[in-house]
């Protein structure tokens, strides 16, 4: 018999699969890392067990403790499902504009959901970052991992991501391309890959325009989980080979293009980073390069926005031919 004793063993390993239709003639191979086939849905699985494993070993965080983080994505769902399997308690601290959508998936796993207005200061006492720090103090054995700061972040790549796909290309990889949020992915995975080849892999990052990575002033943009206005510790700069900029527009566009040609239904970071890897396909026109683009989560959790012709009108971006989608009542 073939099976598994948790779903903790089911994080990683996840599968590389060629971009053929998207790509539009480009000459190099294009892969896509689907991450979305993950236990928890996206690539923030890795991190959630590397984080609690090593919170566990420090004895930061023991048994019957409670986990706080500030988030309301693919983070918590991950330490949701990790503290599940471990028996911990989980607070999510998010801020109002969050859809009741994603609390709701955080509470299905059992935790905890505590909103807090956006429309304050991040030093306001009711702030999102202000409200999870108190609970951290006021709840006994409680734990932060802190996916910003937290070294294990990137670890979790460096020992996971960065290997599969050295080893699922044969070496034979030359640009890895992926989205910044946090930096975690691509300082962990980018540093093995980098060491592994002797510096010879290309490590490029994409970004939303606006974003501090690629020189923004942290002006709004509505892919989701990508793109920054600060530097977070995790992000290593000198990894980074090249940032390339995407537009929500282009971004969008092509998260739909996947879901309709390549019948990949990802979420609006994972279409980002793949127009920035056809891009890049297209400038090196090189029949011997191996692009491997790292594809986050799911489009599951954005069929109200980006799947939504009625949201992206909303939001000035008509569907582009072939790419509409008309849903019956989407008004
Ligand atoms: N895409 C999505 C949907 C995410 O949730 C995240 C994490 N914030 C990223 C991309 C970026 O990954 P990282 O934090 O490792 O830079």
């Amino acid at each position: 018999m073939e099976y598994v004793e948790s779903l903790i063993d089911l994080v990683g390993n996840t599968p590389l699969l060629r971009l053929s239709r998207t790509t539009d003639g480009a000459k190099p191979l294009i892969l896509a890392k689907v991450e979305y086939l993950n236990p928890g849905g996206s690539v923030k699985d890795r991190i959630a067990v590397k984080m609690i494993e090593a919170a566990e070993r420090e004895g930061k965080l023991r048994p019957g403790g409670t986990i706080v983080e500030p988030t309301s994505g693919n983070t918590g769902v991950g330490l949701a499902m990790v503290a599940q399997a471990r028996g911990y308690r989980c607070v999510f601290v998010c801020p109002d504009k969050v859809s009741e959508d994603k609390r709701n998936v955080l509470a299905a796993y059992g935790a905890e959901v505590v909103v807090c207005p956006t429309a304050v200061e991040p030093e306001h006492p009711d702030s999102y970052y202000s409200t999870s720090d108190r609970l951290v103090r006021e709840i006994d054995g409680a734990w932060k991992p802190d996916q910003y700061s937290n070294p294990n972040n990137p670890l979790s790549h460096y020992e996971s991501t960065g290997p599969e796909i050295w080893a699922q290309t044969e070496g034979r990889i030359t640009h890895f391309v992926t989205g910044i949020g946090t930096g975690g992915t691509i300082s962990g995975t980018g540093r093995f890959l980098k060491e592994v080849s002797g510096g010879r892999v290309q490590v490029i990052g994409a970004d939303p325009s606006g974003s501090v990575y690629s020189g923004g002033d942290g002006r709004p943009y509505l892919v989701e989980g990508v793109g920054e206005d600060f530097w977070p510790a995790n992000y290593d700069k000198s990894v980074c080979d090249r940032v390339i900029e995407v537009s929500d527009a282009d971004s969008f566009a092509m998260t739909r293009r996947l879901a309709r040609e390549e019948a990949l239904l990802v979420g609006g970071s994972a279409g980002m980073a793949a127009a920035a890897a056809i891009r890049l396909g297209h400038e090196l026109d090189d029949p011997d390069a191996v692009i491997v683009v790292l594809l986050p989560d799911s489009g599951r959790g954005y069929l109200t926005k980006v799947f939504s012709d009625a949201w992206l009108t909303r939001y000035g971006f008509a569907p582009r031919p072939g790419n509409d989608v008309r849903v019956v009542g989407d008004v």
